[in-house]
C-alpha cells in the first residue's frame, strides 16, 4: 500500500485538501480524528494518561478534558514528551489497523504534525499544502475570528515554512481559488495511482 502523508501549517488548506482527494475516491484517514478515538472512555490511552497526570484531566463526564491538557501541556516540554509517548504509539497503533482495512490503490493520511512528529515513518511520500504566511493569518482571522496578533501567534509556535517545505516530496501550492486546488488535486491523484502500481 502507498500511502502518502498530507501536512501543512495551521490553516494552509489541509482538510480542504484532503476532501478534494476524498471525492476523487481517495482512501482518506485523518490522525486527528483517530487522536480522538484513541482517548475515548475505555481506552487504554485513555487509562495511561490518567496515571501519568491524575484523573483530574477527566471531565464530569469521564471523558478527557481536552482544552485542561493543552493547558497543563502549555510551556511544560516534559510533560508534552510524556504524553505525546503515550498518545503516538496508540495513534500509529489504530491508523495501522485502520489502514489495513480500508483498502484502496493508494491512501493519504492527513497527519497536521508530520514534519514535527515521530509519525513520518508510516507513510511512503510527504506531500506539503503550502501557502503564503499572509494567507494563513487572513484564513485564521476569517474562519476561526482570530486576531492577527493571535493568529502570528499560533504561526510562530509551528516549525517555519522553509523546514516543513524540506521534507516535502510533493508540495501543493494552495494560493489560489478552491478550482486551481482542484485542479492540482487531480494532477498528484494521477501521478500518486501511477506510483501506486509500481509501488
Ligand atoms: P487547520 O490547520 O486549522 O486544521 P487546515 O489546514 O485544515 O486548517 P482548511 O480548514 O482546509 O485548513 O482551510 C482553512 C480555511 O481557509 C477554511 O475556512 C477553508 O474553507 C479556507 N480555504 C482553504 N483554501 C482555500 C482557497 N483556495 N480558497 C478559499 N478559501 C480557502
Amino acid at each position: 500500500m502507498l500511502r502518502i502523508g498530507l501536512t501543512g501549517g495551521v490553516a494552509s488548506g489541509k482538510t480542504t485538501v484532503a476532501k478534494l482527494f476524498a471525492d476523487a475516491g481517495v482512501v482518506v484517514l485523518d490522525t486527528d480524528v483517530i487522536a480522538r478515538e484513541v482517548v475515548e472512555p475505555g481506552e487504554p490511552a485513555l487509562a495511561a494518561l490518567v496515571e501519568a497526570l491524575g484523573d483530574e484531566i477527566l471531565g464530569t463526564d469521564g471523558r478527557l478534558d481536552r482544552a485542561l491538557l493543552r493547558r497543563r501541556l502549555f510551556g511544560d516540554e516534559a510533560l508534552r514528551r510524556t504524553v505525546e509517548s503515550i498518545l503516538h504509539p496508540a495513534i500509529l497503533a489504530e491508523l495501522g489497523r485502520q489502514s489495513a482495512d480500508a483498502g484502496g490503490s493508494y491512501q493519504l493520511l492527513v497527519i497536521p504534525l508530520l514534519v514535527e512528529s515521530d509519525l513520518a515513518g508510516i507513510v511512503d511520500r510527504v506531500l506539503v499544502v503550502d501557502c503564503p504566511v499572509e494567507r494563513q493569518i487572513e484564513r485564521l482571522m476569517q474562519r476561526d475570528g482570530e486576531t492577527r496578533e493571535g493568529a502570528e501567534a499560533m504561526l510562530a509556535a509551528q516549525v517555519s515554512r522553509k523546514i516543513r517545505l524540506a521534507a516535502a516530496d510533493d508540495v501543493i501550492v494552495n494560493d489560489g481559488t478552491i478550482a486551481d486546488l482542484a485542479a492540482r488535486v487531480a494532477g498528484l491523484d494521477c501521478k500518486y495511482r501511477d506510483l501506486a502500481g509500481k509501488h
